[in-house]
């Protein structure tokens, strides 16, 4: 069986070859043996010239010296030179490959045969016995010419190792016979080893000129490999040389730059490449700034990247690397896709997921360009009203629906708007209006918008809204202090009942500003602990004498402005510091109220706070038995609006107070909503009707009707009826009249401090039986 690959298995080296080799250096293959051979096409002219010159020259020595061996020798000579000047014509014309050994044998037959002629000549000189001088000049010629032929130039050792034979042996061996001794032996064999040099120089000459175009043949191997993975390279590129000339560029890279073909003879330089770029015509201010740029960095040899825009819009990265050595590889790549991702994904940062609305980073990005621009604009902030009880009532599913189409109904109120959904259920528009009237009469618009009732299948949603505005640039300059201004306008539309819309007034930011200092007051005191206590007395209408004193937490005497006692339980209900207050408040008044005289109990006042944390009654109960009282001489008042909100956990507290022998009064009756159905359910034992029931009834008949009904209510439940506010003895007559069991107020003895208690307790003891006309006790 014939395997097809043996062709590819090389020919066992022969011993000759290997001796060849040793000699003569190492052969050429046949590519490279045929440049070599078309090299002696640059020696015609030398030859040319030589070859008659020599000729002309030997016939001339033929002729003096008589010989015509020297003559038939000059002949052979001078056809050898004919075979040589062939063979380097033949070489300087186009031929083919298959022609070159032809003309590698004529010349080294032209070598061999010039020299055989040159050594015949030398041969016949001294064998014709002609003048010493003569055989002296035709000798010293022979040797230059072996010199000559086989140092440099077209020389091959085998055709050298021929010349040196041809010419220095037959030299030799007339030398030694013809020339006396010792002279003519010394002679010869220097011209033997003379011949044997020129020999060694033509091997080396040679090893040399092989050495080169197998250097060169390697290289080209190479560049052919390079264009070959340059051109197959999924990445458009191109290399170029240390001046920037496209040494290869891909397909790709041609493709992408719209270019056909370069031309490979004169390739172009790469800025020349990209100035004609048809794909980048229309972007040249961009190009140009890039070439300018990228020439200092060519300079500096830095690596340098660019962005070239194409002409379709298509962006490219271009990237040049400097090559260690030389030159430059340089990349391009269309980033267009990845470029369009990162602004897609940009832009889903920018996003509310839910109502597709840009979110609140996108909301300040949009707000501060406006305003770098000075834009006039109105910043209208929505706050939804209810949202929570669509979640609770109808599920996240409905409420996220909703929160949709309230996203979409906003975007869409008019399509000049710019809508975003800052966060939970608060939205920003941004809106270019005229003036303030405008904003509010949108403002309006909006709500009315947000208030449509939605259906989903079964389930009908509404929810109402709140809307604040802020006027750019009078209301602020800055993203933050526009914001601000918007959000304290919806902050004081949220105090007002049901949907409403307020703007900004300066008005707002001081109070605001006030509240916060406030805050930070109140916060100060309570944890220095220095709240102070008044206390009033409740005097007893049949009695006249005080039963009990309520305490009312007093702002310190430190020199500032005080805050009132209603403030200061706002901020500490509203940041949580209700329970520091009661604690303050209950360990000075059940110390002040052990040190009175007789049983006169303590009534404290209680927030809704107060009632929902679970540790009041002990600690209470810990401040009674401290101070030395017992539970049965503390009552607490509490009031309607704290019992609206969480019943269920203030009735538990409260049932423990009375469990534990405490009274429980319900405080401002009257004032408020006064649910009867309440007052029936819970635990109390007092009434304290509202000091505001007391006003007119002076001089209106049913103003005081209406005091009377709400005392009658109380005493048909059993309560102890308190009447709060007296302050005239017409209003003690009134209460009296009123079968009330105690009054407290301004008529009797404001509240008073705890060192002028007992001194306040008589003044009121007094007043009460100077306007009731009772007898002292
Ligand atoms: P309140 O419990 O209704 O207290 C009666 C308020 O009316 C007191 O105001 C008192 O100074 C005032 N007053 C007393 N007699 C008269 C009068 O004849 N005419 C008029 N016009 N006013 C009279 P104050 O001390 O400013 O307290 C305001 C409210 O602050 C209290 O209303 C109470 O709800 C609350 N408060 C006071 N201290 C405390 C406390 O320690 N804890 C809690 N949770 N609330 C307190
Ligand atoms: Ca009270
Ligand atoms: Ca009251």
């Amino acid at each position: 069986m014939n395997l097809s690959f043996d062709n590819n298995v090389p020919e066992p080296i022969t011993a000759w070859q290997k001796w060849r080799d040793r000699l003569f250096g190492p052969g050429l293959p046949p590519v490279l043996m045929g440049e070599f051979t078309r090299a002696i096409g640059s020696y015609y002219s030398p030859f040319l010239v030589a070859g008659p010159v020599a000729a002309a020259l030997a016939i001339a020595v033929a002729v003096s010296v008589g010989s015509t061996l020297a003559l038939a020798f000059a002949a052979v000579a001078l056809v050898g030179f004919g075979f040589i000047l062939l063979a380097c014509r033949e070489a300087l014309s186009p031929i083919g490959d298959d022609a070159l050994p032809g003309v590698e044998a004529r010349y080294a037959l032209g070598c061999i045969m010039g020299s055989a002629g040159l050594g015949g000549i030398v041969l016949a000189v001294l064998a014709a016995e002609s003048p010493m001088m003569l055989q002296t000049v035709v000798v010293m010629v022979a040797l230059a010419a072996l010199g000559v032929a086989n140092g440099t130039g077209p020389g091959r050792p085998q055709v050298a190792a021929a010349q040196a034979i041809c010419i220095s042996v037959p030299m030799t061996l007339a030398i030694i016979v013809q020339w006396p001794w010792p002279w003519g032996l010394a002679a010869g064999i220097g011209v033997l080893v003379y011949g044997i040099i020129c020999v060694s120089v033509a091997r080396r000459s040679f090893t040399t000129q092989t050495e080169l175009l197998h250097a060169r043949e390697r290289s080209r191997a190479e560049r052919v490999r390079m264009d070959v993975a340059v051109a197959h390279l999924n990445q458009a590129m191109a290399i170029l040389d240390e001046a920037l000339r496209v040494v290869v560029v891909n397909r790709r890279a041609l493709d992408l730059l719209g270019i056909e073909a370069i031309d490979t003879a004169n390739p172009p330089s790469f800025p020349e490449l990209l100035a004609g770029a048809p794909n980048l015509a229309r972007s040249s201010g961009n190009r140009e700034e890039f070439l300018a740029h990228a020439a200092m960095l060519v300079a500096a040899r830095q690596q340098f990247n660019g962005v070239l825009r194409l002409n379709d819009d298509r962006v490219i990265d271009l990237e040049c690397l400097p090559i260690p050595g030389g030159g430059w590889v340089s990349m391009l790549r269309d980033s267009t896709g990845e470029r369009n991702a990162i602004a897609e994904l940009n832009r889903e940062i920018r996003r509310c997921p839910l109502t597709g609305l840009p979110n609140r980073r996108a909301f300040i990005e949009e707000l501060e360009k406006r305003l770098g621009r000075g834009d006039e604009f109105a910043l209208l902030l929505v706050d939804l009203d209810g949202f929570k009880q669509v979640n609770d009532r109808h599920g996240h599913a409905v409420g996220d629906r909703m929160m949709t189409r309230i996203g979409f109904r906003l975007r869409t109120a008019d399509p000049a708007l710019f809508a975003a959904r800052l966060v939970g259920d608060e939205f920003a528009i941004l809106a270019e209006v005229a003036d303030v009237q405008a904003a509010e009469a949108l403002g309006h618009r909006l709500i009315d918008t947000v208030d449509t009732p939605a259906r989903f299948g079964e389930e009908e949603v509404q929810v109402g809204a709140a809307v604040g505005i802020a006027m750019a640039p009078g209301d602020g300059v800055l993203a933050e202090s526009l914001l601000r201004a918007a959000d304290l306008a919806l902050l004081a539309a949220k105090l007002r009942p049901g949907n409403s819309l307020r703007r900004f007034t300066p008005e707002l930011l001081q109070q605001s500003t006030s509240a916060a200092n406030n805050e930070a007051r109140v916060r100060m005191v309570l944890r220095a602990g220095t709240i102070d206590v008044a206390y009033q007395p409740m005097v007893d209408i049949t009695t006249g004498r005080v039963v009990s004193v309520e305490a009312l937490a007093r702002w310190p005497d430190d020199g500032s402005e005080p805050l009132s006692a209603d403030c200061l339980v706002a901020i500490a209900e509203a940041r949580g510091l209700v329970g520091r207050l009661r604690r303050l408040v209950m360990a000075q008044a059940a110390a002040t109220v052990a040190a009175l005289p007789g049983d006169i109990s303590l009534w404290v006042n209680a927030s809704v706070l107060d009632l929902r944390s679970e540790a009041m009654v002990d600690e209470m109960m810990d401040a009674l038995q401290t101070a030395g009282l017992s539970p049965g001489r503390l009552a607490v008042e509490i009031t309607e609006t704290a019992l609206m909100t969480d019943e269920g956990a203030c009735r538990t507290t409260l049932q423990r107070l009375c469990d534990m022998g405490a009274g429980v009064a319900m405080d401002d009756f009257g004032a408020g909503f006064s649910s009867l159905d309440r007052l029936r359910r819970l635990p109390i034992n007092a009434l304290k009707i509202s000091g505001s029931l007391l006003t007119g009834t002076a001089d209106n008949a049913v103003a005081a009707d209406i005091f009377r009904v709400a005392a009658g209510l109380g005493q048909s439940m059993g309560l102890v009826v308190v009447a709060e506010g007296v302050e005239s003895a017409e209003e003690l007559a009134l209460a009296r009249s009123a079968n009330i069991q105690r009054v407290q107020g301004f008529a009797l003895s404001p509240p008073v401090s705890a060192a002028l208690l007992p001194l306040s307790i008589l003044r009121a003891e007094a007043n009460a039986r100077a306007a009731l006309g009772l007898a002292a006790a």
